[in-house]
């Protein structure tokens, strides 16, 4: 099988995967002869630097043949897919080639489970390793890490990659077990322990360093070294949506103890998509795409707005999301008696909680407030939604009507038609 060939099946499979996602956009490709490059098809993906820098990957996987069966994955060894495997001086050309091209800032490497967890992990270690050492590949690297395999390997993984992930598939322990028995919830959960330790050493190594106060053992007569980093861009994971009956409060706690145990930058998302021949277990339909959204939202105001997961969600409500209106203006719809706030005295973590108010908006209302009183003129300067805003707060000169009706009225939001757009 040629490169491309290849390329095609491997960059296709590895689509599947949300936690660098690109989507959105129009789909243009150069096919019939017109015009350079392509959107899609080829696995560039656009991901963010921890510098906030948009970039460009080369989201690949090194193989789909899979030995696990996991029922949601169409990599699964009962998938009758098309399958390829690169090696590792094609991944590590393939890369170093679009590098040079400037098509791509780095590389996103995932593989499917192949003789045994160790085995895989060494081969997407190699590639790493062989880029950084053998090529001083300075671009950004993000490795999927197998959560079985020895500890020594995601060491090593992490000295290469500027992020490293683990998915935890899927929300609770039962449904992973249903859905993915070969997987091993506490397993994956020991991995995400081991690597957050190792990225807390290198952070406090660094911190050390960066004080003076840490002189590198080896090289300790030649003076200070920099110590060695791991993973600089942290640990992420992804969980997928509505391949089972959890409920949005169960996926947020699950979440919220991710975060809290393991510090993870991130928990990816991704819904649900049918898969062709897929398992009676799973269901036929996709969820919607908002609930994916709301999702997101909600894992906003757990990070950034300080909300706890069963403020957003819980089964005393019926644990789902609202899908017509953001979970925080259905926090504040739910909790009139917090509201309205005074924009003048209230303290940052309720202004936090006013619908329409973002954490910079805020930020520069604290500061406006040292200097004189705030007006509902001033909000305008903030560029903040006031048609979401007004009803929840006063301010000089305001006063917003009392019923929380006409909050309602005033923040009705278009429910959303969006679907889950097919993978295939
Ligand atoms: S181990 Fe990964 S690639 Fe293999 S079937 Fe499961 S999800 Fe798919």
């Amino acid at each position: 099988m040629d490169l491309n060939a290849k390329l095609a099946i491997l960059a296709d499979a590895a689509k599947y995967d949300a936690s660098c996602a690109s989507s959105g956009g129009n789909r243009r490709d150069s096919t019939e002869g017109r015009g350079i490059g392509s959107n899609e098809g080829m696995g560039i993906c656009h991901s963010y630097a921890p510098d906030g820098r948009c970039i460009s990957l080369l989201k690949i996987l090194l193989t789909n043949y899979c030995r696990y069966d996991c029922l949601y994955c169409v990599n699964r060894a009962s998938s009758d897919v098309p399958r390829a495997r690169f090696t590792i001086d094609e991944v590590v050309r393939l890369t170093l080639d679009f590098y040079r091209r400037n098509c791509i800032e780095g590389l996103f490497l995932s593989s499917g489970i192949i003789r045994s967890p160790d085995y895989t992990m060494e081969q997407v270690v190699e590639v790493a390793r062989r880029l950084r050492e053998e090529h001083d590949f300075r671009g950004y690297i993000h490795l999927k890490t197998i959560p079985d395999a020895a500890p020594e390997l995601l060491e090593r993984a992490g000295r290469y990659a500027d992020r490293l992930s683990i998915n935890i598939e899927l929300p609770t322990e039962s449904s992973l077990g249903a859905l993915a028995p070969e997987k091993d919830v506490q397993a994956i959960k020991r991995s995400m322990a081991r690597l957050r330790v190792h990225i807390d050493d290198a952070k406090a190594q660094a911190r050390e360093a960066a004080q003076g106060q840490v002189i590198s053992l080896p090289k300790a007569r030649a003076g200070r070294a920099a110590p060695a980093p791991f993973a600089a861009a942290g640990q992420s994971t992804q969980m997928i949506v509505g391949a089972d009956a959890t409920d949005d409060a169960t996926i947020l706690a699950t979440s919220s103890q991710l975060y809290g145990a393991y510090r993870l930058k991130r928990v990816y998302y991704s819904a649900f998509s049918p898969i062709p021949d897929s398992a009676a277990a799973l269901p036929l339909k996709p969820p919607p795409l908002q609930r994916e959204h709301r999702l997101y939202q909600a894992d906003w105001l757990m990070r950034f707005y300080g909300f706890a997961a069963d403020e957003i969600a819980s089964p005393r409500t019926g644990g789902m999301l609202r899908l017509e209106i953001d979970p925080k203006l259905a926090w504040a719809l739910a909790h009139p008696e917090r509201f309205p706030v005074d924009l003048n005295r209230a303290p940052r973590e309720m202004l936090l909680r006013v619908p329409g108010l973002g954490v910079k908006a805020v930020d520069r209302l604290l500061l406006a407030r040292r200097v004189r009183r705030v007006r509902a003129d001033d909000l305008r300067r903030l560029n903040v939604p006031l048609r979401k805003v007004l009803p929840f707060t006063t301010a000089d000169g305001h006063r917003p009507a009392p019923t929380p009706d006409l909050r309602r009225l005033a923040c009705a939001q278009p429910s959303s038609a969006a679907a889950q757009g097919s993978l295939f």
